[in-house]
């Protein structure tokens, strides 16, 4: 997926800042805070970084998502479909999964329209304490 068509097909200008953050989101190993976007970026005002993360949200580029404490707010790339997380119970950093287990799950007399999946445990830096 081409950043640049992600920004021209949702109607938005081609800035350097907003392909950037795109980019940042689509190389992401994990869901991240605006905090942790904004961090990751350089030459940006946090301010900025806000107020892009707003208008992808506002054209569908992007979801938000709360995961397990429900306090904090993670932005993801909405053509990447949908993902499941690890979550470390030590230090709450969060991996994505790389595949949807049950994803091809069946349930006689039931149509499935969706699911949710969160694996819990430890990191290896926690696992080691
Ligand atoms: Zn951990
Ligand atoms: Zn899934």
């Amino acid at each position: 997926m081409n950043i640049g068509e992600i920004l021209t097909g949702a109607g938005l200008k081609r800035t350097k800042q907003r392909e950037a953050l795109l980019e940042l989101l689509k190389n992401a190993d994990k869901p991240m805070t605006a905090e942790m976007i904004y961090e990751n970026t350089k030459n940006m005002s946090r301010s900025t970084v806000y107020r892009t993360l707003e208008k992808f949200l506002e054209k569908g580029i992007v979801t938000r998502g709360v995961v397990q404490d429900g306090d904090k707010l993670y932005y993801e790339l909405a053509c990447m479909g949908h993902r499941h997380y690890a979550i470390c119970l030590g230090c709450h950093e969060m991996r994505y999964i790389d595949v949807c287990p049950i994803h091809d799950a069946k349930v006689s007399n039931f149509t499935v329209t969706g699911h949710k999946l969160e694996l819990y445990g430890y990191c290896d830096k926690c696992a080691a304490k």
